[in-house]
């Protein structure tokens, strides 16, 4: 079971997106120099289709994608939810995750994500926007797997330099 802590319209997490940013708890990554600590504690309230179904009603017509952030406790469980974004959806909202594991869970189809962010959070080598980055972010088109990490990387600064 997921559960998330909030929500937000993003701009930045999926270039040329108006996403909403579901951010879920029970983060089992344990990354040192985390940036969202509480993220690791199991709070919040309930991620299941009918909280989905809620957050989409409310921003019908406002944004293009969702994104969960985080969901490493229960990768079949994003793989549930991100399937019946895009079954209500009719296929008009994207999907898109970001998961703090460094390789895709075998359990997860790719079919049923755009956009997939990889890769625990390293602090001396920063986050997407830092061109040390060990983090990954990738666009899934027709079940070809396309590297666009480098859409995040104008005007980076290496912070190992
Ligand atoms: S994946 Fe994110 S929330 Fe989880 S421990 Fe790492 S930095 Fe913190």
């Amino acid at each position: 079971m997921l559960r998330f802590v909030s929500y937000d319209v993003v701009f930045q997490e999926v270039p040329n997106e108006v996403t909403l940013a579901i951010n879920i708890s029970g983060c089992p990554n344990k990354c040192v120099g985390c940036h969202s600590p509480h993220l690791q504690e199991d709070i919040g309230d309930e991620l299941d289709c009918v909280a989905l179904t809620g957050l989409l009603s409310r921003y019908h017509g406002l944004i293009t994608c969702v994104c969960f952030m985080g969901g490493d406790s229960d990768t079949e469980a994003v793989d549930v939810l991100a399937a019946f974004v895009r079954k209500i959806t009719l296929g008009q909202i994207k999907t898109a995750w970001y998961s703090g594991r460094n390789q895709f869970p075998v359990n997860v189809s790719l079919n049923h994500f755009n956009y997939i962010k990889l890769g625990s959070f390293i602090e001396k080598l920063g986050g997407l926007d830092s061109i040390c980055t060990n983090q990954r972010f990738f666009k899934i088109d027709k079940g070809n797997v396309f590297d666009c990490t480098y859409l995040f990387l104008s005007e980076s600064v290496c912070s190992m330099e």
